[in-house]
């Protein structure tokens, strides 16, 4: 967020106080005021060079006419060149160079139509007052080189008035109103206009850097919420899934096993004597064993297959693709890895040890309850048949295969 005094505008010039933010403006700008300038520099040139059939109307082909056309010609050159450095460069818009000497000069030609044109005072002189509210409100200029040339031509204009036009003094007088007025009238507009436009470009940014923060707070959130669902899914201890995500994940695998007719089978992994482990050595070494465990479980699985925490001591592990046969495959394997892990208790030569139940997606099976009821009841029947085992529920789907006890 922008400091709001970073924002604050110079009195005078209407510019902002603070340089880099007013350089930022104008390189925001750039493409715009050098097309304005521009024209105004073509309009200026073409208007100069035309009036010049108005010199030819009053004074013929006279050495007057002459000179003032070659003054003419060398302003509209000078717009054209001046014209030309912006588009190749358009940067320059904003320096001084070479756009306020040629506006000097533009000035100049115009106070020096009095004495060469004087009997055409009567129109020359309202056109200098367009011509100072075009300095402040047509050619895109910086304000006090704005105010330079306006008074440049002001009073270069009214001294020539003075000295050359055959005039009252009262109408070099209303001259003199006019073109304060057309000064004041020009100065407040400009920088009104100065203003705004600095004002509008300030909000602009209070908006970009508003928008900046809220999609940094919808990252935030959105990351926030992502680790929330991560959380909700995941369980504390072991890292793996929870009952709620592998159901969500198992439910999908469901509908796809039925969408293809591919088998579907699971595994319900318990840890033998748990309990014992947990008694003779505290909760925490259950804990360290738990995480153990999960880790082998989750590092032996084939990359299809996925596994969460059930309960307690008990994983449940799903294998898409895997009918019994393979199901007892990867089974077998599993509690091969889950017998390598040293117990807990050096002294007692019994190793780590899992029982684990297998039951297939029976056909017109369309939930998964019924399939994992039937690998926990084989589980349990592991568990009878004295553990460290892996047990086939629906023994009859594949005649060929029998509980396996390790
Ligand atoms: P079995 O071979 O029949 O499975 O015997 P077991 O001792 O493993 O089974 P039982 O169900 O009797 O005991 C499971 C124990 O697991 C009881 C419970 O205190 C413990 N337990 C459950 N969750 C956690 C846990 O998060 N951390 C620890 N350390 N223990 C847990
Ligand atoms: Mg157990
Ligand atoms: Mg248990």
């Amino acid at each position: 967020m922008i400091a709001p005094d970073r924002h604050a505008l110079t009195p005078w010039t209407a510019e902002f106080t603070d340089a880099r933010l007013e350089a930022d403006y104008r390189r925001s700008v750039l493409p715009r005021t050098a097309g304005q300038l521009q024209t105004a520099l073509l309009v200026i040139a073409l208007l100069f060079t035309l009036l010049g059939l108005a010199d030819y109307a009053l004074l013929g082909a006279s050495p007057t006419f002459f000179l003032l056309l070659t003054l003419r010609v060398l302003v509209a050159i000078a717009c054209l060149l001046t014209c030309l450095a912006v588009r190749r460069q358009p940067a320059r818009v904003f320096r001084f160079l070479p756009l306020n000497p040629v506006l000097w000069l533009g000035c100049l030609v115009i106070i020096l139509i009095v004495p060469l044109r004087a009997e055409s005072i009567g129109i020359h002189a309202p056109a200098t007052a367009v011509a100072v509210m075009a300095l402040y409100l047509f050619v895109p200029n910086r304000l006090p080189w704005m105010i330079t040339a306006s008074l440049l031509l002001s009073l270069g204009f009214l001294s020539a008035m003075v000295i050359w036009a055959a005039v009252p003094a009262g109408v070099t007088l209303i001259q003199a109103v006019v073109l304060l007025f057309a000064n004041t009238v020009g100065l407040i507009t400009a920088r009104r206009l100065a203003r705004l436009q600095r004002e509008q470009y300030a909000s602009l940014l209070d908006e970009h850097a508003f928008n900046e923060r809220l999609r940094n707070e919808i990252g935030d959130h959105l990351h926030l919420e992502e680790r929330l669902r991560q959380m909700a899914g995941t369980d504390e201890l072991t890292g793996l899934d929870n009952r709620r995500r592998f159901f969500e994940r198992a439910d999908q695998e469901l509908r796809r096993a039925l969408r293809h007719g591919s088998p579907l089978s699971f595994c319900m992994v318990d840890i033998d004597r748990f309990k014992a482990i947990n008694d003779q050595h505290g909760h925490s070494v259950g804990d360290l064993v738990l995480t153990q465990v999960a880790t082998r479980l989750r590092e032996y699985l084939r990359g299809v297959d996925f596994i969460g925490r059930f309960g307690g001591e008990e994983f449940v592990i799903a294998l898409p693709g895997a009918d019994l046969a393979a199901a007892r495959e990867v089974a077998e394997r599993l509690r091969g890895c889950i017998a390598e892990l040293p117990h807990p208790d050096p002294g007692i030569p019994r190793r780590l040890s899992v029982t684990i139940g297998i039951a297939r997606l029976a056909p017109g099976e369309t939930t998964l309850a019924p399939v994992l009821k039937r690998a926990d009841q084989a589980l349990y029947r592991g568990k009878a048949r004295g553990r460290n085992t892996v047990v086939l529920a629906d023994e009859r789907e594949e005649p060929g295969l029998a509980a396996v006890d390790g």
